[in-house]
């Protein structure tokens, strides 16, 4: 008899979970409240339309080793076309393209960036010597840096306001989900450790071809011909708890047995699911209140006719940060979606303020699309797309398995936590999401766990870079 583990959540935590405890002795319940997985990552059909959009592009980056793992097993790797170029813009019709010259890691885009006529010379040397703090520092420097701000950093580093806005803040905005005022330090020289220095092919940029949900289309049989089940549109309410251990799930259809339990859903709805008396017995769900959101604006614009031939687009000194090219119909009509990160102040705004703002940047940007009004327009605004990567917030993420110190000890050592917000040393993204899923298996299982990072260049290890 298999024993049976409960995962409440069927976004890429809990799909990352399910498929990995198939593979040993254990049978997985995937629960998820919505009628289909991929969470805050997938799809859904436009009630105007009746046409299929993805909540928001979804962007993986080379370094995401355990999400292209995911994507192997579930055989879909082949469905991201990857670019290894990112394209930016301040719209005066000049594009700078940044990709990897002929020069090892770490000094792979030392060249691109020498040509990029969006920064003065001035200002590249600023970055220059900052990116060499970053590599000098290792990963253990960054460490130093994880109580204070990402700009705290870039002012001790002496950076110019200008470098600031059209440089550093551009990439950290969009990997972190908050500006350099507020993104954690750490977080953000991570990005630039991991993804951009340590080798040839972390920054590439892979763009998925179909509608994200179809991404995980084969996790329901592949977890149901693994011996589990997938139930969608099954709602967790609470977590039962017998004073020593939880003993299942309980949810709008019942109760479901288990012999251990994986929530695998936001901190904010964990919080709901737990009674007072698991919270004192826990000390992994005493601090769920002291995370927070950032939101995420994206827009699905129409064009009659092409104005965008790259496949996306970095903007500097405008509202919009990304336009990515979704492809263009057979009427010629072209379908762009325009992402803005760290979106307080457009929660607010009404869809037609919004429009009339993005459409400015557009014709600024686009030089075809001058004139032209979008001929549809889809608005989404996302709440709750991330957890805030703040100063500190690191050392209050709990752990995969209860354990006996700190923030894990005296925990219920049969409930296993899982999500992108727990403690998997990687902003809010898809890689945190399923390497906290694998993370907290193998913390059931004793088997599988993470898969390797790229390993880092050898002249990276040399300078320090890890
Ligand atoms: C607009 C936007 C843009 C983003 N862009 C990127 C990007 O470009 N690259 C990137 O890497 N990441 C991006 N992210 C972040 C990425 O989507 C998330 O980090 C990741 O999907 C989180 O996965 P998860 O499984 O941890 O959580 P979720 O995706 O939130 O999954 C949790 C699941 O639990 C379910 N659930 C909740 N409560 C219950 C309950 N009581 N019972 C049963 N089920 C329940 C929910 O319905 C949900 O399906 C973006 C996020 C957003 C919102």
């Amino acid at each position: 008899m298999k024993r049976t583990v409960v995962i409440i959540g069927g976004g890429l935590a809990g799909i990352a979970a399910a498929l990995r405890l198939i593979e040993t002795e254990y049978k997985p319940i995937l629960i998820e409240s919505s009628r289909r997985l991929g969470g805050r990552a997938t799809s859904f059909d436009d009630p105007r339309t009746g046409e299929t959009l993805d909540n928001c592009q979804h962007v993986v980056m080379g370094c995401c080793t355990n999400l292209l793992d995911l994507y192997e097993r579930l055989g879909v790797l082949e469905s991201i076309a990857w670019g290894h170029s990112v394209y930016w813009t301040s719209g005066r019709g000049e594009i700078d393209e940044l990709g990897a010259g002929w020069l090892p890691a770490p000094l792979h885009l030392a060249g691109a960036m020498r040509r990029m006529k969006l920064l003065s010379n001035v200002e590249k040397r600023h970055i220059a010597k900052a990116m060499w703090r970053i590599i000098r520092m290792g990963s253990k420097g960054r460490f130093e840096w994880r109580d204070s701000t990402f700009r705290a950093f870039l002012d001790h580093c002496k950076q110019p306001e200008s470098v600031i806005t059209r440089f550093w803040n551009v990439i950290v905005v969009s990997a972190c989900n908050l500006d350099v005022d507020r993104c954690g330090a750490a977080f953000a020289i991570q990005v630039f450790q991991d993804g951009f220095m340590s080798n040839r092919f972390g920054y590439s940029v892979g763009l998925p071809t179909t509608p994200l949900r179809e991404l995980y289309d084969p996790a329901i049989s592949m977890i149901e011909q693994g011996g589990g089940e997938v139930r969608l549109g099954c709602s967790a309410k609470a977590l039962a708890y017998d004073s020593r251990r939880i003993t299942g799930v309980n949810t709008l259809d019942g109760m479901i047995d288990a012999s251990a339990v994986m929530c695998a859903v936001p901190f904010d709805r964990l919080d709901k699911l737990v009674s007072s008396t698991l919270r004192k017995a826990d000390t992994r769900l005493q601090k769920l209140d002291a995370f927070a959101y950032s939101p995420i604006l994206g827009v699905h614009l129409f064009f009659d006719q092409t104005i965008m031939e790259l496949p996306h687009l970095t903007v500097v000194d405008h509202d919009i940060q990304w336009v990515f090219n979704k492809g263009v119909d057979e009427q010629g009509r072209q379908h762009l979606h325009v992402v803005i990160s760290a979106a307080d102040v457009w929660m607010d705004l009404d869809e037609a303020e919004i429009t009339r703002r993005l459409v400015k940047d557009i014709h600024s940007v686009l030089p075809k699309a001058k004139g032209l009004d979008p001929i549809r327009v889809r608005v989404i605004k996302e709440k709750r797309a991330t957890f805030a990567p703040t100063p500190g917030i690191d050392s209050i993420r709990p752990g995969p398995a209860s354990g006996t110190v700190g923030l894990a000890g005296g925990g219920v050592p049969n409930l296993y936590l899982a999500g992108d917000w727990t403690d998997v040393g990687w902003p809010s993204t898809m890689e945190g999401a399923v390497r906290s899923g694998y993370a907290a298996s193998e913390a059931i299982t004793g088997q599988g766990g993470l898969v390797d990072d790229i390993p880092t260049s050898l002249l990276g290890l040399a300078l320090g870079l890890r």
